[in-house]
């Protein structure tokens, strides 16, 4: 990957994002992550850059406290050779892109679906859940930050004017799935609403 440049509609996504999201673009992590982890990265080009059907939203259902690089990590640790996800949302707002979305598509094998999506992930987890806290197992409900709420909004709206106009689905509406988790669909079915909207409003919350 890191001799993967941004070229075509990746190369004006990138610009667009830090334009609109500023300080809260971190840019292509891509090659800094896969160097990061001593692997070597077999890319997965989208045989049809045209065919982007979607941009899904997940959460990782991990620990709160996961990272974009976590997520990449992790999914190396499965034998995976990208990051699952072309963009990641952070808990404090920062976008990173992972892979990109339109030459690449995410190393997930999966149903037909995975090849014609664009995924966005926020890490944590957004279902309620039991977390194990001094040998003792809670129910934690966490929610999403509102700076990653906002950052997901422009993302989705800035795909949305770049790629093309597409679905924004949450995970559990492709699949059985409680992924983005029950605190952040209605979220997402928010955005979408407010994305549908002509003209646009520029910002979420
Ligand atoms: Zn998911």
């Amino acid at each position: 990957m890191s001799s993967v440049t941004l070229t075509g509609l990746d190369a004006t996504l990138d610009a667009r994002l830090r334009q609109r999201l500023g300080e809260h673009y971190r840019g292509f992590r891509g090659p800094e992550y896969i160097q990061a982890l001593g692997g070597t990265l077999v890319a997965r080009p989208n045989p049809t850059p045209s065919g982007i059907e979607a941009f899904t939203v997940h959460h990782s259902a991990g620990s709160h406290l996961d990272t974009g690089r976590d997520l990449w990590a992790f999914h190396r640790r499965i034998g995976w050779n990208t990051c699952g996800y072309h963009f990641v949302v952070e808990y404090d707002g920062e976008v990173s892109m992972s892979i990109p979305p339109v030459k690449y598509i995410s190393y997930g094998a999966g149903p037909a679906w995975n090849d014609s999506t664009v995924h966005i992930c926020l890490p944590g987890h957004y279902h309620p859940h039991q977390e194990l806290r001094n040998g003792v197992w809670r129910n934690v409900s966490f929610q999403p930050s509102s700076e990653a709420l906002r950052s997901t909004y422009v993302l989705l709206c800035t795909l949305d004017d770049v790629v093309a106009y597409r679905r924004w689905p949450g995970h559990r509406e492709l699949k059985a799935t409680a992924c983005p988790g029950d605190n952040l669909m209605p979220h997402v079915v928010e955005m979408r609403r407010m994305g549908a909207q002509n003209p646009r409003p520029i910002a979420y919350i």
